[in-house]
């Protein structure tokens, strides 16, 4: 019996499925964790080195609510230089979710719809239920590209928001230009907010990573430290987007989230110079090994983008093919969890190559031992 002060509202998370294969990660020896959203790579030294002299020399307080003037002001010069947009600001959240939070709280009255494309990060439907919005769900299999008249169909008289991810959690999957500068424009024409999930940017493998803001000048981009500088725990983010906007989000951000920490705002400073490229190759290297070892027993669309892939489970649905996988000690995340369809699976390479390789034998073993 749920408790009698619960609110409705709580109604909307439902955390039970992912926690599920962590609460077995803890309790096995020796998993091959396939299951884990973020960089196996530690933080770049200076990047540790200025988190802790900030905190060595008492930067330990509250920052200003929008974060530290040297990291906004060098947030704002690269997006300025990106975008020339002259209307669109920037300021520091705490972490990619806490933007996420605020654009939902800023823009989503109770009975408006947000667009979400299925499969989806599991944070969104949450977020959108919390804000007392509707999720209307825009199919994406089996390619998880996007399909502009699908979107065009979904659209109502209460559509208030585009909630679009690219490279997207849990496929993988990337936007073409088209379909980045398509439902840009789609956004635009109808009045619509277009918000940009941009976490997994750097993590762009074979071609040049395109904002809808390139093509929108409207869009309202969320961003963050915590995969691009394997800083998770830290919980440093950003967002950019119309001064109007950013104006209201900051005004939440006082009332919640209060700031970002201090510290790791001004090693987020130092994390904006360093060059993470001999990273990135070495996850698209993973991304192909993963490929070349799941191509003959899986049906698999290439990810082209941040480090996951969403293969289709060779037999039963995903979630029992993941009960199996996790009896043979490999955890992965069953495709119910981001979705309305319990057909797929998600696979994390941001692992070492002898986990990957630990963990591509027990599925192609799975897969020729259909029950
Ligand atoms: N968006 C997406 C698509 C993600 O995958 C994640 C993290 N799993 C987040 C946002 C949240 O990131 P952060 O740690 O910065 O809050």
């Amino acid at each position: 019996m749920a408790h009698p002060w619960i609110a409705e509202r709580m109604e909307h998370f439902d955390s039970s499925g992912i926690r599920k294969v962590f609460d077995l990660a803890a309790a096995m020896t020796d998993p091959i964790n396939l299951s884990i959203g973020q960089p196996d790579f530690a933080v770049p030294a200076a990047v540790q080195e200025a988190a802790v002299k900030a905190i060595h020399e008492n930067k330990n307080g509250y920052s200003p609510t929008q974060g530290i003037g040297a990291l906004r002001e060098k947030l704002q010069a690269r997006v300025q230089a990106q975008y020339a947009h002259t209307m669109r600001d920037v300021f520091v959240t705490s972490g990619t979710s806490g933007g996420l939070v605020l654009a939902l709280l800023a823009l989503v009255n109770p009975g408006d719809e947000v667009i979400v494309f299925d499969p989806y990060f599991v944070m969104y439907k949450s977020l959108v239920g919390l804000t007392g919005g509707t999720c209307v769900l825009v199919d994406t299999y089996p390619d998880f590209r996007i399909d502009l008249d699908r979107v065009a169909a979904a659209m109502t008289k209460r559509t208030k928001a585009i909630l679009f991810n690219s490279p997207a959690n849990p496929t993988g999957a990337t936007a073409s230009d088209e379909e980045v500068r398509g439902l840009a424009r789609l956004a635009a024409e109808r009045n619509i907010a277009l918000i940009s999930d941009e976490i997994y940017s750097l993590f762009h493998y074979d071609r040049p990573f395109v904002s809808p803001a390139a093509y929108n000048p409207q869009t309202l981009v969320i961003d963050g430290f915590s995969k691009s500088y394997g800083m998770t725990g830290w919980r440093l983010g950003f967002a950019h987007g119309p001064r109007d906007i950013i104006q209201q989000m900051i005004k939440l951000q006082q009332y919640t989230f209060v700031c970002a920490p201090q510290p790791m705002q001004w090693a987020g400073i130092a994390a904006l110079d360093v060059d993470m490229q001999p990273h990135i190759d070495d996850y698209r290297r993973k991304r192909d090994l993963i490929l070349a070892g799941l191509s003959e027993d899986y049906e698999v669309t290439r990810p082209g983008g941040a480090f996951y892939v969403f293969p289709k489970a060779p037999w039963g649905t995903a979630d029992q093919f993941v009960h199996k996988a996790i009896e043979n000690r490999l955890l992965i995340i069953p495709g119910n969890i981001f979705s309305r369809q319990d057909t797929h699976f998600r696979i994390s390479y941001a692992a070492s190559d002898a986990t990957i390789g630990r963990g591509l034998e027990v599925l192609r073993k799975l897969a020729r031992e259909r029950p």
